[in-house]
């Protein structure tokens, strides 16, 4: 069991107030808050060892790249990466999906497919639909139905001997959906498609398993799990990041330079040019330590009994509708809602006078909002430091909103 008020009390940030009322926070989809032991061991390397890494002999030097790679290791055992030079660091989830759609553009030729959801975030989109201009692929979609869930009969007859990559989100930001990624991967590695899958969403509320789901390719970032902005990761199974080219070029990805040719650095550097987020790597490491300590089972149940308690008290207000699955165990930790009449916008506007945070438009997920024929949505989202207590607040709060503009 989580003991809440202590693991408040870990947060710095939650005692504030705005605009007069104790902070409400419920936007943990865009970003998660960060603990005290994560900004200790920011300011601790910026105090003690600040210093580049693999490349100099001197001891801070030493003691960053130590540091660093041990960040590597730890979230490779997070995550159950079969190996640490599997695990690349990037700025990102953004980065790490575009890292992987660059790759790609050397191996598809006209003609073939990559196959993505409707579900997707605006970055997971745009690149794709790069690539495809870059090569002559083509993009194909998996629809949704209006649970906010991914027709699955449509992605089996979608996937053919031409699809070669599938790109899927493991959990959708703007509905809480949780997708089949199991069976998404079986099914394209039965066409012998690549798959890589969005965790940004998935990575704060559950333990995910690499090597059990046999993902080509995962991405995730820190900012999402406790940890800094700036830094994420790119998961990739050896054999595939062995064949992908490299993204950028500079320092710290090259073997040998010489004007007539260039060989790369063996995994994870190939793929990691220039001066990485050093401290924001071992900051992540620090931030997967502290959500360990808490515990994945125990930060789902008790995530899914907020979720719960909040589904039920936000739709005894009437006129509200929430979009997504409603069966508990499909979705977890985003409630996205309208109130009829009324904009997102200005529902927002007015609970955030109240001390509450929640987000409200689009969610960078514009085709989803196209779906249901709406501008967006008021989306709470919930983190394990989050109370009944808040959820009430956040209730009574929209309720006020609703009397204002109704
Ligand atoms: C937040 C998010 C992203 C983008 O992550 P960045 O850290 O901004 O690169 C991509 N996909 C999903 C599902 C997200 O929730």
């Amino acid at each position: 069991m989580l003991d809440i008020q202590k693991v408040r009390t870990d947060f710095p940030i939650l005692k504030r107030e705005v605009n007069g009322y104790p902070l409400v926070y419920l936007d943990n989809a865009a970003t998660s808050q960060t603990p005290q032991v994560v900004i200790d061991a920011i300011v601790d390397y910026y105090s003690n060892y600040n210093a580049n890494i693999h490349r100099g002999v001197h001891t801070l030097s030493q003691e960053a790249t130590d540091a660093y790679e041990q960040a590597r290791q730890k979230i490779q055992l997070h995550f159950n990466a079969k190996h640490a030079h599997e695990i690349i660091f990037t700025s990102g989830t953004t980065h790490g999906i575009n890292l992987v759609a660059n790759g790609f553009s050397s191996l598809l030729k006209k003609g073939d497919e990559i196959i993505v959801s409707a579900l997707e975030h605006h970055s997971n989109i745009v690149p794709w639909q790069m690539l495809c201009e870059r090569t002559g692929a083509v993009l194909k979609v998996i629809p949704m139905n209006d649970n906010g869930e991914l027709i699955m009969d449509v992605y089996k007859d979608l996937l053919s001997n031409k699809t070669k990559l599938v790109f899927v989100n493991h959990i959708s930001n703007a509905l809480g959906t949780i997708n089949p990624i199991q069976k998404i991967i079986d099914l394209a590695h039965n066409k012998g498609a690549a798959v890589l899958i969005d965790g940004a969403q998935a990575s704060p509320h559950i333990k995910v398993n690499l090597q059990q789901l046999n993902a080509d390719f995962y991405v995730a970032s820190a900012h999402k799990m406790c940890g800094p902005t700036g830094v994420g990761i790119l998961y990739g199974k050896e054999a595939w990041l062995n064949k992908l080219p490299p993204y950028q070029g500079g320092g710290e990805m090259i073997a040998e330079v010489t004007f007539e040719k260039t060989t790369y650095a063996d995994l994870p550097h190939k793929f990691e040019a220039g001066t990485p987020n050093i401290c924001g790597g071992i900051a992540f490491g620090v931030a997967i330590d502290y959500m360990n300590n808490i515990g994945f089972n125990n930060i789902a149940n008790y995530e899914n009994e907020l979720l719960k308690y909040a589904t039920e008290k936000l739709l005894e207000i009437e006129g509200l509708k929430i979009y997504g699955p409603d069966v508990l165990g499909a979705k977890t930790s985003v409630i996205s809602f309208n109130i009829e009449g009324i904009h997102p916008y200005d529902i927002g506007s007015i609970i955030d006078k109240l001390g509450i945070a929640v987000r409200t438009g689009h969610h960078c997920a514009q085709p989803i909002m196209d779906y249901f024929k709406i501008p967006g949505t008021v989306r709470a989202s919930i983190a394990f430091y989050n109370t009944k207590e808040e959820i009430d607040k956040l209730v009574v709060a929209v309720k006020r909103a609703k009397e204002m503009l109704s």
